[in-house]
């Protein structure tokens, strides 16, 4: 997946419309919660105002469903990234025959300055892929620039339509920095490991992650299973769960991995009567869970297991946590394989963590500065490690 880069073309004095992944959360007055990704867009915008373009950025946030939302206006993600690039970034106002705010942008963009579209999916078309809005959009763009490895997963007006709109028009389509680390590291640990090359997985259901296992047991030397998952693989080894959670559509598919000597699982579970942090909790082995009980954490012979093997791994990909880390006393679990991470980042192993929930447990644990690279995007993570092509990406031209 050799793509073409903001770094092979010339972009002094174009107008460039980036695609940008600032779907960040909000607590309910609006106030952003955790902007690791606007951040992470800063080296590419930087680079382009530093070569003189002008340049568009564009984003999706939550789910608005292709209606004006007010809740959903990107004016407080404007606001924030002014203040990380100490430059004024212009809103563009959506109206409902240009939800987008395009030829305001288009009569605004100037050259070393920053104008930000309205929330994508405030267009209908967004996320039909409507070739009429990538269109519209293409107008816009001198270079198209995708750096939204969070959306890449998606094949939309704003990150695959648009692409192509560009090229069709004879002008550049290439990957930003930041989408360009997320290939590169992502890539890099499935393509070429230094090994031993350990993933580990959790979460809640088998069903959501078996194309990813599936895809990496081939590559990797051990592939450790914790969450919410492990249950429906005791269940398939005839352990009583309780009332754990089962993915009973996956006990066949669990039944054939359980001879696989590369898996390995928890040995002891931290089980509670009911799903809340202050219901009762205690340590017992995967083999004595009680039946009016459910396992919400690993324990901490399991901790130490995986730890032993994370600690000799040189590659370790982690997507999932391993037991319900938002209460506070079924987190032991997910901190602890979160601080192996660490600790074999400090041994010299390159260290990955593939979005989502664990990507916000590393943070909300404090490991995050201690992991080589957390990827940005959760759902488009998944599927890269799933082995799917990401239309975003295909889109853009190759080297
Ligand atoms: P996923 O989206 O499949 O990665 O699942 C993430 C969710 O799995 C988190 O919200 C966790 O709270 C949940 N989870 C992890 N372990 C368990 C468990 N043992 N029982 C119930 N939920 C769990």
């Amino acid at each position: 997946m050799n793509k073409k880069t903001i770094e092979d073309i010339d972009v002094a004095g174009k107008r460039v419309l980036v695609r940008v992944d600032f779907n960040v959360p909000q607590d309910d007055s609006g106030a952003i919660t955790d902007d690791r990704r606007i951040e992470s867009a800063l080296p590419t915008i930087t680079y382009l105002l530093r070569q003189g373009a002008a340049v568009i950025l564009m984003s999706h946030l939550g789910r608005p469903k292709g209606k004006i939302t007010p809740k959903y206006s990107l004016a407080p993600v404007a606001k924030h990234l002014a203040g990380l690039l100490g430059t004024d970034v212009a809103l563009v106002y959506a109206t409902e025959t240009d939800p987008l705010g395009i030829e305001e942008a288009k009569a605004k963009a100037a050259h070393r300055s920053v104008v930000l579209l309205e929330n994508t999916r405030f267009a209908g078309g967004e996320e039909t892929n409507d070739p009429a809005l990538s269109a519209q959009l293409a107008t816009l763009a001198d270079v198209y620039v995708n750096d939204a490895f969070g959306a890449a997963h998606r094949a939309h007006a704003s990150t695959e339509g648009v692409a192509h709109a560009v090229k069709r028009a004879g002008k550049p389509a290439v990957s930003g920095y930041l989408m360009q680390k997320e290939l590169d590291f992502l890539g890099g640990a499935i393509r070429n490991p230094v090994r031993p090359f350990v993933a580990i997985l959790g979460g809640a259901k088998v069903k959501d992650k078996i194309p990813v296992i599936e895809s990496l047991l081939p590559q990797v030397d051990t592939l450790i299973v914790g969450g919410g998952m492990a249950y429906t693989f005791y269940k398939a080894a005839g352990h009583e769960i309780g009332k754990s959670l089962l993915d009973e559509t996956s006990l066949e598919f669990c039944k054939t991995l359980l001879c696989d000597d590369k898996i390995v699982l928890p040995v002891d579970c931290v089980v509670a009567p009911a799903f809340a942090n202050d219901a009762p909790a205690t340590t017992v082995k995967v083999s004595e869970i009680p039946a009016d009980q459910e396992g919400l954490d690993i324990g901490p012979a399991s901790v130490a297991a995986f730890a032993e093997i994370i600690k000799k791994a040189k590659t370790v990909i982690w997507n999932g946590p391993m037991g319900v880390f938002e209460m506070p006393n079924f987190a032991h679990g997910t901190a602890g394989v979160a601080q192996a991470l660490a600790d074999a980042t400090g041994l010299g192993a390159t260290t990955i963590i593939g979005g989502g929930d664990s990507a916000a447990a590393a943070e909300q644990l404090g490991f995050a500065d201690k992991i080589t690279h957390i990827s940005t995007g959760g759902g488009a993570s998944l599927e890269f490690l799933e082995g799917k092509p990401l239309p975003g990406v295909v889109a853009l031209d190759d080297k």
